[in-house]
């Protein structure tokens, strides 16, 4: 038997891990000489001349009006709710990444979580419709996995109970439901360029919005709230994107194209490879629009394919196939969220029997049609071996 828990030696010699793509010879090429134009002008940060061109480039590349650079996503959602001025209770999912969660809390805003579509894995409008109450005073959907989650019944759900709108686009750069792109729906939304997402700066992230009030308000937001040199008008925090991320943006801006066929390439390859191994489902990506393919996600049925996510997630690591269980227990299934903002059990039943299935496995392959062969070797050889696995995974709790 082949796998590593029996053999001691792991399919592959260093990990693999889900995340950051492979910077391109050129994108380092390109960064270099924008880093020496910084260096050139001492200009470092604080709205530099690098910022505003990215800023251009993505609300273009995204068809909006405006587009603000910050320092990272959380605060790009941390200074929108703060611009929408929204209090009481927002309605979000649970299957999400946790800042999402958290972000809502430096607003002192109630997350009220909501279960998902078991096909989409993204929020369900008319669960969230049942969530409204009186102090309800908008509704966050997430976009999850390259895929645009079901903006259009959330707008007429906000529309009708005027609610604000907003969405978490953390996993959807350039993506789009249709022909509408994400950063058009609802009131605000926002991005995360965190170096492991397909378009990265190191750490960053913007908002997107075609309100320009709005966006101004951001602004000021992400800047400590100066109007002008020695006044200041709002409770603002530093927010800044540095010219440095900036430099990695506009560098890696024009791959962006070419890294989502690699990665629509990588996913064809599992799904080919996948066929006819029972009891695991790749997750549909770019069905409805244009999906990003940045992320390789399963649900393992534990019935049909003779072993527990849980034990396939154990196994794949000892063989250096750092897989990700996205987004396992759920935001309300956190030792936080649990204590703080318990779920009564059995409220969200999709997103628990959901966070029980799913894997995340790496796309940013250096020789994709070898690795992915051999990735789907090892789940070949745990299905085949169900039940001498399952025996070490008892005996090595
Ligand atoms: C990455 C991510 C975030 C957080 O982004 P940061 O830039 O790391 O703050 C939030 N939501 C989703 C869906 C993400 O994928």
């Amino acid at each position: 038997m082949n796998l590593a828990i029996f053999t001691g030696r792991p399919a592959f010699p260093s990990p693999l891990y889900v995340g950051a793509p492979i910077v391109e010879a050129a994108t380092r090429r390109r960064f270099n000489n924008y880093m020496a134009g910084v260096f050139e002008r001492n200009y470092f940060t604080n709205n530099g001349p690098l910022v505003q061109e990215l800023e251009r480039k993505i609300a273009a590349l995204h068809g909006v009006k405006y587009c603000a650079a910050v320092c990272n996503a959380t605060i790009a959602q941390i200074l929108l709710l703060k611009a929408l001025d929204l209090k009481g209770e927002i309605i979000l999912p649970s299957f999400t990444f946790i800042a999402t969660a958290h972000a809502c809390l430096w607003q002192n805003l109630t997350p009220v979580f909501c279960d998902i579509s078991p096909t989409t894995l993204m929020i369900d409008p008319e669960k969230a419709e049942a969530l409204i109450t009186p102090r309800t005073s908008a509704i966050l959907g997430v976009h999850l996995f390259g895929n645009v989650c079901d903006a259009p019944a959330l707008a007429a759900l906000a529309q009708k109970r005027h609610l604000k709108l907003l969405f978490d686009a953390g996993h959807a750069f350039a993506c789009s439901l249709g022909d509408r792109s994400v950063g058009g729906f609802g009131n605000v939304e926002f991005l995360s360029f965190h170096a492991t997402k397909i378009f990265g700066t190191f750490e960053g992230g913007a908002t997107l919005t075609n309100d320009a009030e709005l966006d101004a308000r951001i602004k000021f937001l992400r800047n400590f709230g100066f109007k002008d040199y020695d006044d200041v008008e709002y409770m603002g925090l530093n927010g800044k994107m540095t010219e440095a991320s900036a430099a990695m943006g506009l560098a890696a801006l024009p791959e962006v194209s070419r890294r989502i066929e690699r990665c629509q390439r990588t996913y064809g390859l599992f799904r080919e490879r996948l066929n006819g191994l029972p009891g695991i489902r790749l997750h549909p990506v770019g069905e409805k629009g244009r999906g990003n393919f940045q992320y390789i996600v399963m649900q393992i049925d534990e019935k049909e394919f003779g072993v527990s996510r849980k034990v396939v997630y154990r196994v794949l690591w000892k063989e250096n196939v750092m897989g990700r269980r996205y987004f396992y227990p759920g935001c309300h299934g956190m030792a936080f969220y649990r204590a703080a903002y318990p779920t009564p059990p059995g409220r969200l039943p999709v997103t628990d029997a959901v966070s029980e299935r799913i894997l995340c496995l790496p796309s940013n392959l250096k020789n994709p049609d070898r690795d992915v062969a051999r990735i789907v070797g090892v789940l070949r050889a745990i299905h085949q071996n169900a039940k001498e696995v399952k025996q070490w995974a008892v005996q090595n709790p």
